[in-house]
């Protein structure tokens, strides 16, 4: 007797498991194919991972109730990726291939899209009677944005019929549009021509886009790495291939966009957490159709399903948002160099600070290294000095040298910006009669206070209450702010420059889509003015006209027990000064410190960031931490602390092996988070194939051995935090 066909199926849960099913007659099914099945009492997608799959004995399956479609919505590298990816970060596979469908196909919706038609003008419509007011109105509307959808049309106060009587009086004709850039005109324009230091940087980029290569483009702030992106896709990449560029979420400015359009045209397509489910759908189909564009995305661009995929860049590659935080933890600039080699294409990262992990790699050979040193333009490198705080007054945090380089820079007509990395007023509210801090009551965190809405928020958790006037244990009134953050940096310029505008940018003030445009439009019309911000204002933005960058307090990353605490300070600082003097006039970068004889912070001030990296690299090497080995974090969260504890005192025994080494179990650096406690172990190997076979041994076992329904656990590879 011959078995019927059978198929394995992916479904979108935490179950690091596959469930097969029959094939009915009338179907023919592929891997990586969405289906509908039953399961339990449901019906849920599905995606075939194998077909022709031997179920045991005498268990009679179930058909598969339908497919989809009859193609594959993921195509065999993408597929192929995402297996990768699942087994390297112990992630179940149903759900890292879940997460490459846009959230309509997640949920079982058809794939075709529904298609709004792009028009553009065809006559001048003298033919039309003198008095066809509205079809005149519609067309001139039509002439005005060549390219406008119906939907935006209807909005607009027109509608279908009126469209469809133009279209058959062929006064106006459907045209390919770019639904994320009404009016573009699809015209590309030359760039700058390159300087010389650029062009040698461009001669020694890749040039097969048929075979791996991995770049590691290292050029300071300002040299122009974007330039050469541009470059790059211009000369190597043809017009039928597609090509990814990965940027980090706050990079993705119009700005940025716009830059891209200026070359490409509607070539360019955006990927980025703001699109709206339509959209979503859409820029996914184009990219499985396998349409030539060149997408511009943040991380989870690196898992759509391309097809003619043959150039890959990840700009800002060192930043830490790559990696995501929660779920499927994978970090999209590394998945982004395993799918370059999947696909044989090339894979250029880029940054002013490489992380130390690409930089081990191109000092192995396995990166090739271009350096760009020289700002582009008429730009010089900022020059950095430390300014010691440790017996001076400070207003607010702010020390009188650093008041008055932000005057001078005004009085040039120029602009400041001043880098705090807190936001909120303070970082703590504190008695200074019994001593007391206020806590959050679900963390083990201080509340910071947020003076704007007289509000205390706890940065790791949603908990927030109204601020208290006196101290809420001993009710003195002695109960004031410490510590600087973002909103009281902000007062304090405010009475030293009452006529001139800061702009505070932080997540606070950026909420509102839209409002960091609009933040930075100001920034970027020139006026002097001093703007007032977290990171958010560190990465990869361009103001001309900022000559002064100050930093109020440098020191946190110096004695952390993070062990990235120090490459991330250093990154950050350095990206700081980047922002100032980028355009014609010379930069100036204050630090400020404690510790002015560190000599991390020495070494920073000479601007060099490759033999600042050459000395992190070191200290990671004589810790034995990663990029030397390979290392995974298992966390356990429970209602008690004993109860995490428990748990992983039960796991540890199974992590031993010879070149490996388990730390913990230990409480995590914030023990308590939103009311659950929270434990951790950390895995170090020399080999990462080993790890990678002890985290699959534990991942089973916790998953097949019944826990506290209140116990989660998580696994991290190659973590960012480890506290
Ligand atoms: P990066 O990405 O390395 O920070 P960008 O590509 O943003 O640098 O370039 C910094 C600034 O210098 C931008 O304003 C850019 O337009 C300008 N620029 C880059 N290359 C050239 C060039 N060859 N000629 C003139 N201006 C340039
Ligand atoms: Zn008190
Ligand atoms: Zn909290």
């Amino acid at each position: 007797m011959t078995r019927p066909p059978t198929a394995r199926i992916a479904l979108n849960r935490p179950l690091r498991r596959l469930f097969d099913y029959r094939i009915p007659d009338h179907l023919s099914v592929y891997p990586g194919q969405r289906v509908k099945v039953p399961f339990g009492r449901q019906v849920l997608t599905g995606l075939v991972v194998e077909t022709g799959v031997n179920p045991p004995d005498g268990i009679t399956l179930k058909p598969i109730t339908a497919a989809l479609e009859p193609w594959p919505a993921l195509p065999e590298t993408t597929f192929r990726l995402l297996s990768w990816a699942s087994d390297y970060y112990q992630h179940p596979l149903g759900e890292c291939l879940f997460t490459a469908l846009p959230p309509a196909l997640r949920r079982g919706r058809p794939s075709e899209q529904k298609q709004d038609e792009h028009w553009r003008a065809a006559s001048t419509g003298a033919a039309l009677p003198a008095n066809a007011h509205r079809q005149k109105a519609l067309l001139a509307a039509i002439q005005s944005a060549p390219g406008i959808t119906s939907g935006e049309l209807v909005k607009a106060g027109f509608n279908r019929p009126q469209i469809k009587g133009l279209a058959d009086k062929e006064l106006i004709c459907r045209t390919e549009g770019n639904p994320q850039s009404p009016g573009d005109t699809g015209q590309a324009a030359p760039g700058p021509t390159l300087s010389g230091a650029q062009q040698t940087a461009a001669e020694d980029l890749p040039t097969d886009t048929n075979r791996f290569s991995a770049t590691l483009l290292y050029g300071i702030t300002g040299s122009g790495k974007t330039e050469l992106y541009l470059h790059y896709l211009k000369q190597q990449l043809q017009p039928d291939q597609q090509a990814l560029v990965l940027v980090p979420e706050i990079n993705l400015t119009p700005q940025t966009l716009a830059r891209f359009r200026k070359y490409f045209g509607s070539r360019i397509v955006a990927w980025h957490s703001a699109l709206n489910d339509g959209e979503r759908l859409a820029t996914w189909l184009r990219i499985r159709n396998g349409d030539p564009v060149i997408l511009i995305g943040t991380r989870s661009a690196v898992l759509l399903p391309f097809t003619h995929l043959r150039s890959i860049i990840v700009d800002e590659e060192h930043d830490s948002s790559y990696k995501q935080g929660e779920g499927f933890r994978y970090s999209g600039r590394d998945v982004a160099v395993y799918r370059a080699h999947l696909n044989q294409c090339p894979v250029i990262l880029g940054s002013a600070t490489p992380s130390l992990e690409s930089w081990y790699n191109a000092q192995q050979g396995k990166y090739h290294l271009i350096r760009l040193e020289q700002r582009a333009g008429n730009a010089s490198p900022p020059e950095l000095a430390l300014l010691d705080i440790r017996s001076r007054p400070l207003e607010a945090g702010l020390a009188r040298p650093t008041l008055n380089a932000i005057r001078d820079a005004l009085a040039r007509g120029e602009q400041a910006l001043v880098f705090v990395n807190r936001r909120g007023f303070a970082p703590v509210m504190m008695c200074f009669d019994c001593g007391h801090m206020e806590e959050c009551p679900r963390c083990d965190t201080r509340l910071t206070y947020h003076r704007r809405d007289r509000a205390m928020r706890c940065h790791h958790c949603d908990f927030q209450m109204a601020a208290s006037p006196t101290c809420p244990k001993c009710r003195s009134d002695n109960f004031k702010p410490v510590g600087q953050g973002t909103e009281r940096t902000e007062d304090t310029l405010a009475d030293q420059f009452p006529d001139t505008p800061i702009v505070r940018v932080d997540r606070d003030s950026t909420q509102r889509k839209g409002s960091i445009q609009a933040l930075l439009a100001k920034v970027n019309s020139g006026e002097p003015c001093i703007l007032v911000g977290t990171q958010m204002l560190a990465k990869g933005h361009d103001f001309p006209n900022v000559t002064l960058a100050a930093v109020v307090n440098a020191d946190g990353g110096l004695f952390s027990v993070d062990f990235r605490a120090p490459e991330q300070m250093v990154q950050t600082l350095l990206q700081v000064s980047g922002r100032a003097g980028r355009g014609d006039k010379p930069g100036k970068v204050l630090i400020q410190t404690c510790h002015s004889d560190h000599p991390l912070l020495k070494a920073l001030c000479q601007g060099n960031y490759p033999l600042l990296a050459d000395q992190l690299l070191a200290e990671r090497q004589t810790g034995e931490l990663p990029p030397f080995r390979a290392m995974a974090i298992l966390r356990a969260e429970a209602d008690t602390m004993q109860a995490s504890l428990q748990l992983l005192d039960t796991i540890k025994p199974m992590t031993a092996s010879k070149g490996s080494e388990t730390w913990g179990p230990l409480p995590a650096m914030i023990a308590r988070k939103a009311n659950r406690h929270r434990a951790q172990l950390i895995l170090c190997s020399d080999s990462r194939r080993q790890l990678n076979r002890i985290l699959a041994h534990v991942c089973q076992y916790l998953d097949q051995n019944k826990l506290p329904a209140s116990t989660k656990w998580i696994v991290d590879v190659d973590p960012q935090e480890t506290g």
